[in-house]
């Protein structure tokens, strides 16, 4: 499933860094081909163009060898605003990362000092 984060990449394992670089691309695929972004907008998966190419450029931090800059456009930005993403959407995307990947949540129980218990 394509969807952008909302967790500190510096506390996110490796695969599901590069998977939501991967993303990034795919949802500027989906910009370039005009496709509605609405669900993943309700479903707290999508923050916008702006928000995409933040993202996208602070996981290319973890990615030495990065080669596939984005480019958003003005048109994209028009067609897709920026959502700011609230309190919910953050604890939402934590939340959901912890409990479907063992290795994420090990990092944020570590860093974050979290409770967690399953
Ligand atoms: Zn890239
Ligand atoms: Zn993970």
């Amino acid at each position: 499933m394509t969807r952008q984060w909302l967790a500190d990449p510096e506390l996110m394992c490796v695969p599901h860094r590069n998977a939501e670089h991967a993303e990034t691309h795919m949802f500027v695929t989906k910009m370039l081909n005009s496709t509605s972004l609405q669900g993943y907008r309700d479903n707290s998966q999508f923050f916008g163009a702006k928000y995409l190419e933040f993202r996208h450029n602070l996981l290319t931090f973890y990615l030495p060898n990065h080669q596939t800059p984005i480019e958003i456009t003005e048109l994209m930005e028009t067609k897709y605003p920026l959502v700011h993403p609230n309190y919910e959407d953050y604890s939402d995307s934590i939340i959901t990362l912890m409990d479907r990947c063992d290795n994420c949540r090990i990092k944020m129980v570590e860093r974050l000092g979290i409770k967690w218990s399953l």
